[in-house]
């Protein structure tokens, strides 16, 4: 007799994938309970804070996959159009709170972990951060998915799932010392492997010709790496839509060799396993800078090829025409580290797939937009041509190809112009040879953008004026960078968000900033500023707390707070903005006791990594705990001046400084910052930006008014000829720098050795971000905000009103450009959608 066909009736198990995540804290206890005795092998009797967090989080967890499940079946069922962000760093920092206040759960499990005697903030505590990127770039690759999942938009992000993260930072006798941040040891709540998607990858080997076709190539390899994905969830607030990135690693156990370890040779039997992981192990902790490594464009491949066989494994089961690949996927490359995607989507569509060039080429630029984040020559990535041709060999004659053929397309419409295709090549004519990345995912992509305006202008006259004139000029596009204003005030900033909820009448604006608008009715509510003024102070305190339980050093909370935190860079100037510090102490001590008293009293806040490779940037961290060090210890300065550099910066540690400051420095030389993001953190929280006429700082001038901001400093259009004299000419410190730099060589901060290089760098190395030129309208700059803060009324109007008009500054708003512009998608919420 026949087998028995099993029935396929799953209408419970649908009922219950479908049913709503239960709010009953019963329920939830119950959920957290299992975990904690079935996932971790402990009781209730035996649990811990670390335990308790895992167990919650896990509980958690379960919900949002319940959502995953739901929001991509209805995407497949009703053929929705995706955007895939391609980034090689996603800085996610945590979730548990994020994802507690997306599901509106936050009250329940406080009291389902206050019943088993925590608290939930403690238990919040535990977390670590996902740090798997640098800086700005990461953590906007972040904010996008966050808007994605918030606005119902069908979108994941693709990335790495580094082994170890961005390095932790420890200060040691004033130094940066690095240490790696291991933060898979501990379960990882927020991921969920998948082994049943695992794609090959492979490297170097030798290509043999199709007979059939001019194009077609077979590449043969026996370098191959499995790369396996993990899914992180991410949570939409307020909706049932959860978004998704999803993160390669390198699997090994499939490069185990038997043979090798049956023969003794134990080592030999795990090289391959050793050779694999280490493509996923670390992230590249280099923030703008290039440094051409090869295993980073081993890393690249592995990312782009497995993202693009996933994408088209996606569209395969679609059944559609490969043509309508465009209409399915539209593909988004944060800054150029993802452009192999380009190659490698050519490669599978030609050689796999058995399409034309001409065909191939039409689907590819149609599905690629590409998102340019600086001019900074150091950063600008370049291959060389023998590096590329080793290992993907392929690749490079596919990028030859479309080099030959745009080439000769710009040569037909300006026939002669020599000159112009030197430029523009694809292939910079060095020795060796060198791939443009920038140029290929320009040619790659239908669309290119900027990240603020200014930075939109400046990209369209320097490195692609010449593609603007081949290309027209609508291809290039500006799309301004934003922030979530959950992550970045409904999580971070409590007290001021309930302000703002009162305002608005609702907690609504956490998915539509435009409502903060509303604060402005209140500008005279004399009872709402005072509360208003109550948060801020709050949060001081907490971050004065931060920096006793960091650092050691006790802080007045009723001191301005005064913020630089970012990477350390020569460009973001924090050597200009303690050369001022330096310059205040030299002030004070020649005050009266009285005359100091008078002063405004000041914390001057740092924290930055600088790129382990870094010597400037490094001895910049040196001076300044150096300067900290001696102006903390001034019996005479006492609470006038405190100077503080909070170690081991990170998105948490974000959380609670930005809150917390009067004023944020955001001093790049002008022209060299695209945008920035941590300005309209800084902002949105009620904090005042001193900064100069550059990057989205220009634009949040514009939103929040002049008198809400302090400007100063060169303009971008005079650098070149401030440069210019400064190559041939002696910088001329005005009084104020040069006591700076008097002070130092007097070894004021300990040996002035240690410091001469940086000095050195203005006085005989070009001055070559302008500290000179900027540093006597900086100084004014100090005392005109000094001045405003002592009109306490005033400053309060400042904090409301700027808070109010950063509408603009929501990555919502970006990311509906994007959709609207460049990615032709739509929202499509998984609510009431009859599955
Ligand atoms: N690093 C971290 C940890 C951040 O949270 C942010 C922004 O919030 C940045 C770097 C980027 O800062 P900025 O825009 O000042 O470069």
């Amino acid at each position: 007799s026949q087998p028995k066909t099993p029935t396929r009736d799953d209408s419970e198990f649908r009922d219950y994938a479908h049913s709503e995540i239960s709010r009953d804290v019963a329920t939830i206890k119950y959920s957290v309970v299992m975990h904690l005795t079935a996932t971790f092998l402990r009781t209730p009797a035996s649990i811990d804070s670390a335990h308790a967090y895992l167990a919650s989080a896990f509980s958690v967890r379960d919900r949002l996959l319940q959502r995953w499940n739901l929001t991509n079946e209805y995407h497949d069922k009703i053929g929705a159009k995706r955007v895939y962000y391609m980034s090689l760093e996603f800085l996610i920092g945590r979730t548990f709170d994020n994802a507690l206040l997306a599901l509106g759960l936050r009250e329940e499990y406080s009291k389902v972990l206050g019943d088993v005697g925590f608290c939930l903030e403690d238990i919040i505590d535990e977390e670590r951060d996902a740090a798997l990127g640098n800086g700005g770039l990461g953590r906007l690759a972040a904010c996008y998915v966050d808007s994605m999942a918030c606005s119902n938009y069908p979108g994941w992000g693709y990335g790495l799932r580094y082994k170890y993260g961005m390095f932790q930072q420890q200060i040691l006798n004033g130094y940066q010392v690095e240490a790696p941040d291991c933060w898979l040891d501990t379960p990882n709540p927020w991921e969920f492997p998948r082994p049943d998607v695992t794609y090959p990858v492979k490297f170097y080997g030798h290509l043999v010709r199709d007979p059939h076709s001019a194009h077609r190539y077979k590449w043969e390899s026996d370098v191959v790496y499995d790369a396996m994905a993990f899914d992180v969830p991410v949570p939409g607030y307020g909706t049932t839509n959860v978004g998704n990135i999803r993160l390669w690693s390198c699997k090994t156990n499939t490069l185990f060799d038997l043979n090798k370890f049956n023969s003794g040779d134990y080592q030999g039997a795990t090289g391959g396993q050793v050779a694999a992981q280490i493509l996923t192990d670390v992230l590249y902790p280099n923030d703008n800078t290039n440094d051409g490594k090869e295993l980073r464009l081993r890393q690249e491949y592995l990312f782009c090829s497995a993202t693009m066989q996933d994408i088209m494994a996606r569209f395969r089961k679609t059944g559609r025409p490969l043509s309508e690949l465009p209409d399915l996927a539209a593909i988004q490359l944060n800054d150029t580290h993802p452009t192999l995607g380009v190659p490698e989507l050519m490669r599978i569509l030609i050689d796999d797939e058995g399409l034309s060039w001409d065909e191939a080429w039409d689907i590819t630029t149609r599905t690629f937009a590409f998102t340019n984040h600086t001019i900074l020559p150091e950063a600008m990535e370049k291959w060389p041509v023998p590096m590329l041709d080793k290992i993907l060999p392929r690749h490079m004659g596919i990028i030859y190809d479309i080099n030959l053929f745009f080439l000769q397309k710009v040569e037909k419409q300006f026939p002669g112009d020599r000159e112009l295709l030197s430029r523009i090549s694809i292939i910079e004519e060095t020795n060796p040879q060198q791939v443009r990345m920038a140029f290929l995912a320009c040619v790659g992509s239908h669309k290119v953008n900027g990240v603020a305006a200014i930075h939109s202008d400046i990209i369209k006259q320097t490195i692609f004026k010449d593609f603007v004139r081949i290309q027209g000029v609508d291809k290039f596009i500006n799309k301004t960078n934003g922030v979530s204003p959950r992550r970045w005030m409904n999580e971070c900033n409590p007290d001021m968000s309930d302000l703002i909820t009162e305002a608005v009448g609702d907690r609504s604006w956490v998915n539509d900033l435009t409502k903060v608008k509303q604060l402005e009715d209140r500008i005279e509510d004399v009872s709402f500023r005072e509360r208003w003024w109550a948060a801020k102070q709050k949060n001081k305190e907490r971050l004065a707390e931060y920096i006793l339980t960091t650092t050691g050093i006790k802080v007045s909370a009723h001191a301005l707070f005064d913020v630089q935190v970012k990477r350390i860079h020569e460009y973001k100037r924090q050597l200009m903005n303690i050369f001022s510090v330096i310059y205040r102490y030299h002030l004070l001590k020649q005050m009266s006791p009285e005359q100091r008293e008078r002063e405004v009293p000041r914390v001057v806040i740092f924290a930055g990594k600088a790129a382990s490779g870094y010597w400037v940037a490094k001895q910049v961290i040196k001076l300044i705990n150096s300067v900290a060090e001696v102006v903390n210890s001034d019996e005479e300065i006492g609470d006038v001046l405190k100077v503080v550099f909070i170690p081991d910066y990170s998105v948490t540690a974000a959380e609670v400084i930005i809150p917390a400051s009067d004023i944020s420095q955001h001093i790049s030389t002008a022209g060299t910052e695209a945008s920035g993001t941590s300005n309209m953190k800084f902002v949105l929280n009620g904090g005042i930006i001193l900064g100069t006429v550059d990057g989205a700082n220009i634009e949040i001038g514009e939103e929040i008014g002049e008198e809400q901001i302090f400007f100063f400093g060169c303009l971008a259009h005079e650098v070149e000829d401030f440069r210019h004299y400064l190559r041939f000419n002696q910088p001329k410190p005005d009084a104020a720098l040069q006591t700076a730099f008097d002070m130092i060589q007097r070894n004021t901060f300990g040996d002035a050795q240690l410091f001469q290089p940086l000095i050195d760098a203005i006085m005989r190395g070009g001055d070559v971000y302008l500290l000179s030129v900027d540093f006597p309208s900086y100084i004014e700059a100090h005392k005109a905000v000094e001045e405003a803060y002592r009109n306490h009324d005033e400053w309060v109007t400042k904090s409301i009103l700027s808070v109010a008009r950063m509408a603009k500054f929501s990555s919502d708003r970006s990311i509906q450009e994007y959709a609207e512009e460049v990615w032709n998608i739509e929202p499509q919420p998984v609510l009431n959608c009859g599955l």
